[in-house]
Formats: C-alpha cells, sequence, structure tokens
C-alpha cells in the first residue's frame, strides 16, 4: 500500500491546483484522475468550455506559476462587463471606474488545466488514468482503491471531481439542489469584429444571452432557454444556427459564422456537508451553481485557497483535524451558499414577464448604472 500525506482524486482545475500547491508547499501528494489531459499544444483547437476567470483566481494561479503560462498561451481580458434588456443600455462595469487594469479574463478550461498540470513537481505523484472501485476510512488513515494501481492511503483524501463526485457518492454525503428549467447552447463563434474588451450578457424572458470574447476574430455565445428549445438548435446545421443566432442575439454582436456548439443541463446542488472523518470536498464536488454569472470555477478556486492555507499551517498528524475541516466548511460554505442564492435571485427576477417585476428589473437596472457607490460595492464582489 503505498502512503500519503494527502490524496486529491480529480485533476480537473480545481483538483490539479490544491495537488500543486500542496505539493508546493512539502506535503506528500498523491493526484488520481480518470483522464489524463494531454500536454499544451500551440495548435490544438479552442476548448468549447470557457470560463471567465476573477482577479482572484488570477492570484491564485499566479502564486502556482500557472499564469505566467496562461499568458504566453491564449487568453482574453476584459475591460468592461455589461448587462441590459432588449436594446437599452443597462448597466456597465468598467476595469476603469474600479481603478483595476482590467475586470476578469477569457479562458478555456483545457488551457488552465494543462497550464497546472505543466507545473507539478516531481515529488507530485500522478494516478493517471485511473479508475477509483473503493473508499475506506479507517482511525489513522482514509484507503482508497484503483483498479490501476492498487490501494493508496492517506491522512486526508480530497474529493475534486467534479458534481457527479463519486466520491461524495461512496461516502454517502447527500446534496441538495435541483436541475434548472433552462438549459444552455454553447457556441463558438467567428466574428467580423476584431478582438473585444467587453464581456455582455441580454436579459430575455426565455433566458440571457450571452457573448464572452476570445482571442482574435472569436467569442463564445451563451444562449439560455427552454431545455427543448436548446435541443432543438442543438440539433440544426451550423449555417441554420448561424441565422438563428443572428436573429435572436443583440446587434452589437455583429457578424458571426457559427464554428461549434454543445449544450448543458444546468443544475444546482449543495453538499449536506463538506467534510466528513478524513474525507474533505473543494469545487463542483461540493457545490454546482448556475453558470449564469460564470462563477463556479471561481468558487472552486476560492476553496482550494482557503483549504490549502489551513492544511499548510496545521501540526503534523492534523489534516483530518475536526476543528480545521470545520473551519474549512463554515467559511466557504456561507461564501458559496451566498453566490448561489444570488444567481438564483437574479434567474427568478431575469426569466419573468410578470409586469411588477418588469419595471423593478429595469428600474433596478438604471438605478444600480446611477448610483456610484453602490455600482462600485457591487462590482468589486463580482470581479475580486
Ligand atoms: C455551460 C457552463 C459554463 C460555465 N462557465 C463558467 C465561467 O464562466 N466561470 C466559472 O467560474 N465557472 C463556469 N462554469 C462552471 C465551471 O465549469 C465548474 O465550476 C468547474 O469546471 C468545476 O471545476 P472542478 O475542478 O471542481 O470540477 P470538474 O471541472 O468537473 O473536474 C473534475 C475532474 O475530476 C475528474 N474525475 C471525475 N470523477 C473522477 C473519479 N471518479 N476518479 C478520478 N477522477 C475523476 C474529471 O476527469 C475531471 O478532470 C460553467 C459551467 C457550465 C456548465
Amino acid at each position: 500500500m503505498q502512503k500519503f500525506d494527502v490524496i486529491v482524486v480529480g485533476g480537473g482545475m480545481v483538483g490539479a491546483s490544491v495537488a500543486l500547491k500542496l505539493a508546493q508547499g512539502g506535503l506528500k501528494v498523491a493526484l488520481v484522475e480518470r483522464q489524463t489531459p494531454k500536454v499544451y499544444d500551440a495548435a490544438q483547437p479552442l476548448d468549447l468550455r470557457v470560463s471567465a476567470i476573477n482577479q482572484r483566481s488570477e492570484a491564485w494561479l499566479t502564486t502556482l506559476g500557472a499564469w505566467s503560462l496562461l499568458q504566453q498561451w491564449r487568453l482574453c481580458p476584459y475591460r468592461r462587463l455589461q448587462a441590459f434588456e432588449g436594446e437599452r443600455p443597462g448597466l456597465t462595469f468598467t476595469a476603469d471606474e474600479l481603478r483595476l487594469s482590467h475586470l476578469g479574463h477569457i479562458i478555456e478550461n483545457t488551457l488552465i488545466q494543462q497550464a497546472l498540470w505543466q507545473q507539478f513537481p516531481q515529488e507530485l505523484t500522478l494516478f493517471s488514468p485511473a479508475t477509483v472501485t473503493g473508499f475506506t476510512q479507517h482511525p489513522d488513515d482514509a484507503q482508497l482503491s484503483t483498479t490501476e494501481f492498487g490501494n493508496l492511503s492517506a491522512e486526508l483524501v480530497i474529493a475534486a471531481d467534479g458534481g457527479q463526485s463519486q466520491l461524495r457518492q461512496l461516502s454517502g454525503i447527500g446534496s441538495t439542489g435541483w436541475m434548472y428549467q433552462q438549459a444552455c447552447l454553447v457556441l463558438e463563434v467567428d466574428t467580423e469584429l476584431p478582438q473585444q474588451d467587453i464581456t455582455w450578457q441580454q436579459f430575455h424572458p426565455t433566458g440571457p444571452r450571452a457573448m464572452l470574447p476570445l482571442p482574435g476574430h472569436k467569442a463564445s455565445l451563451v444562449w439560455y432557454d427552454a431545455h427543448q428549445k436548446v435541443q432543438q438548435l442543438a440539433a440544426l446545421s451550423l449555417a441554420e444556427l448561424t441565422v438563428q443566432v443572428q436573429t435572436a442575439f443583440p446587434a452589437k454582436l455583429g457578424a458571426v459564422q457559427v464554428t461549434r456548439c454543445a449544450w448543458f443541463g444546468l443544475a444546482r446542488s449543495h453538499a449536506n456537508t463538506y467534510a466528513k472523518g478524513r474525507l474533505v470536498l473543494v469545487g463542483d464536488a461540493a457545490h454546482s451553481i448556475n453558470p449564469l454569472a460564470g462563477q463556479g470555477v471561481n468558487l472552486g478556486f476560492a476553496d482550494a485557497s482557503l483549504l490549502c492555507e489551513l492544511l499548510l499551517g496545521a501540526d503534523t498528524g492534523q489534516l483530518a483535524s475536526e476543528a480545521l475541516l470545520a473551519r474549512y466548511e463554515r467559511e466557504r460554505r456561507r461564501a458559496n451558499g451566498l453566490m448561489m442564492s444570488a444567481m438564483d435571485g437574479f434567474y427568478q427576477l431575469f426569466s419573468n414577464e410578470l409586469p411588477p417585476l418588469k419595471l423593478a428589473r429595469q428600474l433596478g437596472l438604471t438605478l444600480a448604472e446611477r448610483a456610484g457607490p453602490l455600482k462600485r460595492l457591487v462590482s468589486r464582489y463580482a470581479v475580486l
């Protein structure tokens, strides 16, 4: 049986960052991942899945040494963020107002994962591709069995294995949540307009439509709508889809050509507890949030950063200390829950055509645009 201080299960964006930080901090770490990512190649196609990375996540990726790689590879900064209804101007946050160089960056998920994996030191033991077949807890350790690598043991196991977390299920940790009525279609498009420094979201009774800029004449569009409508759209040819997009999206998008698309169901889910014995959950394994405001991985990185800080400050033999894991859960559950509820509030407010709600949101967007200090507060919360 190979023994470690910590085993991280799941080497996606969040898990890879946890494993890297703990290994850099001197712990004996193993990372167990189902699917080994390819090594970055400049010629690799764009990943359809992109994330809006806020300044806090940028700082986290910088401390890990991954940010400088992403800067050399591909990313797209944005300096303005706009929310509007119809063709009205709506509410705009700018980096200038906050005295920042930028509000965030749009980056492909695969690149973030590849940049983190590229930083792995030799001391970090990789078990990938691996299939987990069992997980048990004992007074002195937790044990993981895998098909390819046999049994592994550690003081603490960190589950970063995504929304369908196998470790969460094997440990009998329940979660509370639901599927939303809406789904979303993610579209990669070629744009007539050159690279933009704005990301915007247009609210619509059937769901928002968003534009996330990518490097060069490229953008990622997200079209939220009823499940059935999204599936119908996804079944169209790229040429037909291009026509639909040009009709449904606001004029400011300019001419586009759809090059690829995929659709996703939207779920909200929050684990009933973040820690059980020698197991602790991070990222989507602990919480899945409506991607409406692009906060999922940013919350995951905030989990990762706090958990690593606590673990690297722990005394020997105290990695699974009840007090440490309770503190992690207390701080992160509150922050994650708040963001999830805020997203649901937005979802309800903006997917509703009841006249009082429609008036309230139009007034809200106008007032928020005019109320300087309030606007600055909200935008700091959203981007930092
Ligand atoms: C349409 C859409 C748009 C989004 N946009 C944004 C955005 O703009 N900004 C943002 O912050 N978030 C966004 N999100 C959310 C974001 O993608 C997730 O929050 C993020 O991917 C979670 O990262 P993670 O590492 O926790 O989990 P995952 O990305 O799910 O990674 C889990 C990893 O674990 C591995 N794994 C799974 N099971 C096992 C197992 N049993 N054994 C070993 N390995 C396993 C997987 O192979 C994977 O590598 C969006 C989500 C969706 C659906």
